[in-house]
């Protein structure tokens, strides 16, 4: 068991895998909680860098609602793809029951990112007939990229083989959007992808900051000298700001020319985007 800060955890790393969340289930498990009510651990996967949320997405959302900064995790060690196959896996145990729709769409995504898993194997998994994973199959493997051909030796064209379809990895986009759909322009994708460095520095202080409140908790006298609270805060202080130099998003004031209200960077954080940006140029 370990604690992390819900801002420290990834959700959409893909590997939610109802078709979508329940909302009253949420508000449901959001009382329950303020009421003390015991829940079990979510289950995050790390590769040491990267905290995937993999089960409990309900449970997420409702400790979130109710403003909760930190929560009890059970931790895995995984990439994206452990955490997809045992989120896959996982709701079928758990206590907002699966329904037509979410079955179907962890079927498809077993399908599409598990290629080398046997009907079967998907079938156990998941908790569902082997027949529904073969109509599942069946029904991808109609519907995906109509009418796509490929020209053979002979220069005629054929129907593209289904098989491929489904095991070949999707091609990467040419160009990278941000979260709100804009294309990040070239000159700027080197800063973008260096977010992660801000990410490492958060979790080391969230790292610093579980280190604290342990001492604390322990009476440990290694620590005796310091102000828990104190540096608790401080360590608050820099955590957020910290957090709002991370890129989030092309500067909308700018296009990503650089502007006054980006800092000259072209790339805008979150915080400064919320508070800074007009609203008619979110749009
Ligand atoms: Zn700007």
């Amino acid at each position: 068991m370990k604690k992390l800060k819900l801002d420290q955890i990834i959700i959409d790393a893909g590997t939610q895998t109802r078709a979508k969340l329940n909302e009253d289930t949420i508000e449901d498990y959001a009382e329950a909680m303020t009421e003390g009510g015991k829940f079990p651990l979510i289950a995050v996967f790390t590769d040491g860098a990267n905290y995937i949320l993999a089960d409990g997405f309900h449970r997420y959302m409702a400790a979130k609602k109710n403003g909760w900064v930190d929560i009890e995790v059970d931790l895995h060690k995984g990439t994206r793809i452990d955490a997809l196959w045992y989120s896959l896996g996982a709701n079928k145990a758990n206590g907002q029951r699966m329904n037509h729709d979410d079955k179907r769409n962890s079927i498809m995504l077993a399908l599409r990112d598990f290629p080398k898993k046997t009907q079967g194997e998907i079938a156990q998994h998941v908790g569902c007939s082997r027949e529904w994973v073969n109509k599942v199959f069946g029904q991808v493997v109609n519907t995906s990229q109509p009418g796509r051909t490929v020209t053979g030796k002979d220069g005629k064209n054929y129907p593209a083989r289904h098989k491929n379809d489904l095991s070949r990895p999707p091609k990467p986009p040419e160009e990278e959007k941000d979260d709100n759909g804009k294309v990040i322009p070239k000159k700027l994708l080197t800063l973008w992808h260096r977010a992660q460095e801000i990410q490492d520095i958060l979790t080391q202080i969230s790292k610093i900051r579980a280190t604290i409140e342990r001492a604390q908790e322990e009476k440990d006298a290694l620590y005796a000298e310091i102000t828990p609270s104190q540096v608790k805060a401080a360590l608050d202080t820099a955590y957020t700001a910290i957090k709002a130099t991370k890129p989030y998003c092309v500067c909308p004031a700018c296009q990503g020319e650089g502007c006054r209200a980006c800092s000259h960077r072209g790339l805008i954080g979150k915080f400064r985007f919320d508070t800074v940006i007009p609203g008619e140029l979110k749009k």
